[in-house]
């Protein structure tokens, strides 16, 4: 643990620290709440997109649990564990649900342990690591202790795509874990767009990268490639308040506030 803190670096923004910031976390620094701000005056409708993210996270986590019986996670691009994390909403459903999480972020490694905290007899584990090494986090002890890999397994990638720009090793990396999973198994996963706001996200996407962060936004065809092979539940690949809302009026947010898309897909 001392090892990742030492990493820590407080003068370059980090996705995980503005995100947490916008969530209304306090685990953020100066140059993070820049960024956030720079971005936010560019795009006001950041936090909107921000939460409407964290909200399909914990309905796909609530929805595999429920309708589909997973009662095991990967969840790749944790983030700073802002209260109710993945494990909290499945355990809610099922107490025995198992979640390894895995970020390369040292701030998040630095939350672990509240990522362990458990309720019922559920696991979870802390794999620092990261999505470019697949083989790094699939054959870490933890992913092996924790999850069965004869069960079905749930891949959560939410917002931690768009932090690879290239699309043949973002595509790659994803394939080189789907491939190991069980069949039955499933891949949810939001992916940055600028489909419904390219001018001001490209504005956004400047203010990122000159704090240090990067931002890669991909049309809808390029979302769907990372569910190549894979059977794409209903309603699709949408902006990700509109996949299976809780609530009818979240539809009422305007199109242009939200630059990301979802989809859980299964593994045949
Ligand atoms: N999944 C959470 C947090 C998203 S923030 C949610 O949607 O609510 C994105 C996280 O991905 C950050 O914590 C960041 O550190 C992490 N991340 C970015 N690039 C990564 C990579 N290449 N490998 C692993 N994690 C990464």
């Amino acid at each position: 643990m001392a090892e990742g803190v030492q990493d820590l670096r407080t003068d370059v923004a980090h996705g995980a620290r503005i995100y947490d910031y916008i969530l209304g976390g306090k685990d953020n620094y100066a140059v993070d709440r820049a960024a956030a701000e720079a971005s936010q005056q560019v795009w006001p409708a950041l936090p909107v997109h921000m939460r409407a993210n964290r909200e399909f996270m914990h309905r796909a986590g609530r929805f595999l649990a429920t309708e589909r019986g997973v009662d095991q996670f990967l969840d790749i691009g944790t983030g700073i564990p802002t209260s109710p994390n993945l494990h909290e909403v499945v355990q809610e459903v099922e107490p025995e649900a198992r979640v390894v999480y895995t970020d390369n972020d040292p701030i998040v490694l630095a939350h672990a342990r509240a990522l362990m905290s458990r309720t019922g007899q559920g696991r979870t584990a802390y794999v620092e690591a990261d999505l470019r090494d697949p083989d790094t986090i699939l054959s870490s002890r933890e992913f092996r202790e924790t999850l069965d890999p004869d069960r079905p397994i749930a891949l959560m990638l939410i917002a931690v795509v768009h932090f690879i720009e290239d699309d043949d090793e973002a595509l790659d990396v994803v394939r080189r874990i789907v491939e190991v999973l069980p069949s039955g198994s499933y891949v949810a996963a939001t992916i940055a767009t600028d489909d419904y706001a390219p001018e001001l996200l490209a504005e956004v996407r400047r203010a990122y990268h000159e704090h240090g962060e990067t931002l890669k936004f991909r049309d809808h065809d390029q979302a769907l490639r990372f569910f190549d092979g894979l059977e794409v539940l209903e309603p699709g690949v949408v902006q990700v308040h509109k996949w299976r809302p809780d609530d009818p009026a979240s539809l009422d947010v305007p199109e242009a506030d939200i630059a990301m898309y979802a989809g859980i897909a299964r593994k045949p």
